[in-house]
């Protein structure tokens, strides 16, 4: 059986090694589907139901009690795996029993106010989750009722492929497949695939060997049980194939490729920005704007900023410029030296902290933190609304400038 799986994988890889056009690519697909089929008819029903047993089996001693398991309430399996896409299960823990807590149902997250459902979101990162859960709660309460068909889950905003087979096979019971980053490793590793999963033929092949591979009678604990061994076993960087039920048929450990599967085409492009940050602090107020746009941290607040093509950390009077030029502050022109505080009757400008990195998926945001106190009668800041300080914490704000606030107001154990 274990010389079947490997012809066949064999057959696959090699169909597979010179794939480099779209035609090529749908007789692969065809190539595969013929070859599970055809192992599916004769002894490949082995094959199949022995790593869903096996799978399932491991699950079972290994499985994670989490609190969105157990439920077949789709509202409850959508918030849990909005938040655990691209987070981890330790982080996301937390933030669904507080989510759940003042959201308990699609209702009530539909009738809340965006700015409360991001505050409850700060710290998660990818907020476009949070502002899409948010209008698809409105129009599902609009429906009256949460989708019950695949089309229908899919149809909400930010729900992809993968997390409406999640909710449909775990809500309603229905054979369909998840593929994300775990499945993608468990299958690219035991079949040996190493077409990359970030190509559209890459995508297509995974999704249909998912789809064969499905226990189509346990769909839920199927897909829960692969997801669990890819996050737990099966890792990206070590892997317990030592004590892996799957070694004996795994083909990138046959092959000594482990390391090298799943393979990705492309690499990330990162991008580097510089943020200057500016607190500016006039009779116990500040303030502070909703990022708009189409850019990272929409509709996330932050204080004055003002971002310049290159650091300007060992630059700062150049910095000082942009700044009287967004205060109109005439006085100071040459004052801003190192280490300088006061520039003028009623205005200290000093640096807080220099080159901090913050590092986003596509970017890498290089950021200097000011502190500007201005005379009291200082009221407006074009663009920016002025907020008492002590209501700075009703406001959600991204990780950076969170980290900005803490360490401006000595925040460092409370919740801004
Ligand atoms: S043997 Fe190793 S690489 Fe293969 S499925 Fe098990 S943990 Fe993954």
């Amino acid at each position: 059986m274990g010389l079947l799986l490997y012809f066949c994988t064999k057959i696959i890889i090699k169909c597979h090694s010179d794939d480099r056009r779209e035609e090529e690519s749908r007789k692969l697909l065809v190539g595969v589907t013929e070859i599970l089929r055809f192992a599916l008819d004769d002894t490949g029903r082995c094959i199949m139901s022995e790593f869903a047993d096996k799978l399932i089996h491991w699950y079972a001693e290994n499985g994670r009690d989490l609190p969105w398991r157990g439920t077949k309430d789709p509202y409850r399996i959508w918030i849990s795996e909005i938040i655990l896409q691209q987070t981890r299960v330790a982080q996301g823990y937390d933030y669904y029993i507080r989510f759940m807590r003042r959201f308990p149902d699609v209702f009530t997250l539909a009738e809340a106010d965006e700015d409360e459902v991001m505050k409850h979101w700060q710290g998660l990162g990818y907020y476009s989750r949070a502002r899409n859960l948010h209008a698809a709660a409105r129009s599902v309460a609009e429906a009256g009722a949460f989708p019950t068909t695949y089309e229908g889950v899919l149809s909400l905003k930010g729900v992809g492929e993968y997390t409406a087979a999640a909710i449909c096979s775990f809500a309603y019971g229905m054979p369909r497949a998840v593929v994300d980053g775990n499945v993608y490793r468990v299958l690219a590793r035991w079949m040996g695939i190493d077409t990359p999963i970030d190509t559209t033929a890459g995508k297509k092949l995974f999704a249909q060997v998912a789809d064969e591979l499905l226990d189509k009678a346990r769909p839920a604990l199927y897909n829960q049980a692969i997801m669990d061994f890819g996050a737990l076993q099966c890792t990206p960087a070590s892997p317990d194939c030592m004590h892996c039920p799957l070694a004996e048929s795994c083909l990138a450990l046959a092959q000594d490729r482990v390391d090298a599967l799943p393979v990705k085409q492309h690499r990330t492009k990162v991008t580097d920005r510089f943020f200057n940050y500016i607190y500016v602090r006039a009779s116990g107020h500040t303030f502070i704007r909703k990022r708009t746009g189409n850019d990272i941290w929409k509709n996330l607040y932050e204080p004055l900023l003002i971002e310049t093509e290159e650091d300007l950390s060992e630059n700062e009077s150049t910095l000082w410029q942009k700044l009287q030029g967004v205060l109109e502050i005439r006085e100071g022109e040459n004052k801003i030296r190192e280490g300088e505080s006061k520039i003028c009757e009623g205005v200290y400008f000093r640096s807080l902290r220099k080159g901090v990195r913050h590092v986003l998926s596509h970017r890498v945001i290089h950021t200097n933190f000011y502190e500007l106190r201005l005379p009291d009668d200082f009221h407006r800041l074009e663009g920016y609304q002025r907020v008492a300080e002590e209501d700075l914490h009703k406001f959600a704000v991204s990780n950076l400038v969170y980290q900005f606030f803490s360490l401006i107001l000595g925040l460092n154990n409370q919740k801004v």
